[in-house]
């Protein structure tokens, strides 16, 4: 059993405090924003995220689990001190690294005995070094390692993958800090890769790049199925099929959002730039992705001729199911541009909704997706929530002012819609 402290309580923080609790560890949780260390006292999780709230419960009342505004409480005697704090985008494009600055400013005076630094924040290459350059200043170096964890887990299945990861990946200079960390996530059972700092938080940026790529790619490729007369669904089905490809993430749409791919693919195209490389497939991808989702709004503007006074319905607005994540949804973009142009809007997300509220308070926000469809003039779907593939359609047609369904994220058959008597366009279907 190690004694380890996790510093930022958000969906990164949080679930691998809870997670390495259950695996028995004795876990000091700590975040600066009271009204979070309040909710988690009362063993209330800040956000909903599947499976966390029982973890949470579980550990807290066996005594595993602990929260605090106070590093003093927490780091000193920690064996391990994991830095979880978020790194936002930046004006510029660039990772925000004033959180994690401030983590390492204040485990620095508190550092007790031996203790690992472990960074699972997503960090521009050559943060880890500079964590370790701050602790220099409050530590001797032999008391100290610091070691680079990059997080794969996915919001709305966290708790799982943070339980059956499928790799973990550990960057230090010092190869036994590393190996310390490795056995500390032994039960997991995972491959482990350890490498230097940088590599490792290369991989981490390389990794969410390619899967934002898949994505672009596949809306790309859907646009021109578009034109051309072919059906994208059925195109990724038979792509991914090949197992050089695989299946995952060749879902066409209106494009990813989230708080890490856009942020991300920004940073590294940001860092490549700064060191004079030309980063053109990042940028692409990022455009393409903003695309997608002007597209959407172009195509309701063609289906309905005009907004103004219009009333327009959606259903999803987490930036995917599973989550009440806002952070750069896609339904944020769209929804602003259609009240732009003149259009109410009514919305209903199983969960985002007290979310959703805060960004775009004007949306009428509704009790079910057939309250959303009650005389609106299109419908609009952003969000793959499971729910929405099982709505009683002939009634959501039967309650809509006009039958328009546009479809962008692929849920329903296209036949099907039109022979409800739907004007139906899913992205990239014939
Ligand atoms: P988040 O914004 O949800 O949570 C960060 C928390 O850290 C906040 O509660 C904030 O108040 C707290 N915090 C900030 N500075 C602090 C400080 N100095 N001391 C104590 N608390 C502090 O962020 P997140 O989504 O959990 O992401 C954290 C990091 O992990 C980011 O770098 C992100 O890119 C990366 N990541 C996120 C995911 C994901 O799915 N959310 C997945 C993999 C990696």
């Amino acid at each position: 059993m190690a004694k380890i402290s996790v510093i930022g309580m958000g969906y990164v923080g949080l679930v691998t405090a809870a997670c390495f609790a259950d695996l028995g560890n004795e876990v000091w949780c700590v975040e600066m924003d009271g009204h979070k260390i309040e909710l988690l006292q009362q063993n209330k999780a800040p956000f909903y995220e599947p499976g966390l709230e029982e973890l949470i419960v579980r550990n807290a009342s066996a005594g595993r689990l602990h929260f605090t505004v106070r590093y003093d409480e927490a780091v000193p005697g920690s064996d391990f001190v994991f830095i979880c704090v978020g790194t936002p985008m930046a004006e510029d494009g660039a990772a925000e690294l004033k959180y994690v600055r401030m983590a390492a400013e204040s485990i620095g005076p508190n550092l007790r005995g031996y203790t690992i630094i472990v960074n699972k924040s997503t960090v521009p290459i050559g943060t880890g070094d500079m964590v370790t350059e701050i602790l220099r200043h409050y530590a001797d170096s032999s008391t100290f390692a610091v070691v680079s964890n990059p997080e794969f887990l996915r919001e709305g299945s966290a708790v799982n993958d943070f339980f059956n990861p499928d790799r973990i990946v550990l960057g230090a200079g010092d190869r036994t800090a590393a190996e310390k960390v490795a056995e500390l996530h032994a039960p997991l059972n995972a491959p482990v890769i350890i490498t230097d700092l940088h590599t490792a938080e290369m991989i981490k940026y390389a990794s969410n790049a390619f899967l934002a790529t898949r994505i672009s790619f596949i809306n790309e490729i859907a646009h021109i199925c578009e034109r051309l007369g072919a059906d994208v669904k059925e195109v990724a089905r038979g792509m991914g099929m090949d197992r050089r490809i695989g299946p995952h993430f060749l879902n066409a749409g209106v494009g990813f959002g989230g708080s890490c791919f856009p942020k991300d693919v920004r940073a590294l195209a940001y860092m490549a730039k700064a060191q004079d490389c030309h980063p053109q497939l990042l940028q692409a991808v990022l455009e393409i992705n903003e695309d997608a989702q002007r597209r959407f709004v172009r195509k309701l503007l063609e289906m309905l001729g005009n907004l103004q006074g219009k009333t327009i319905g959606v259903l999803g607005l987490s930036f995917k199911p599973n989550t009440d994540d806002m952070r750069e949804a896609p339904s944020i973009e769209i929804i602003t541009r259609i009240h732009e142009m003149g259009a109410e809007v009514k919305a209903y997300d199983p969960v985002a909704m007290p979310r959703a509220e805060e960004i775009l308070p004007w949306v009428t926000y509704c009790a079910t997706p057939y309250d959303v469809a009650k005389g609106a003039d299109a419908l609009l779907v952003i969000t793959e929530w499971n729910e929405f593939k099982q709505l009683n359609m002939e009634r959501i047609r039967d309650l809509m002012r006009e039958a328009v369904l546009l479809d962008g994220r692929n849920v329903y058959e296209p036949a099907e819609m039109r022979r409800l008597g739907f004007r139906y366009y899913g992205v990239g279907r014939p």
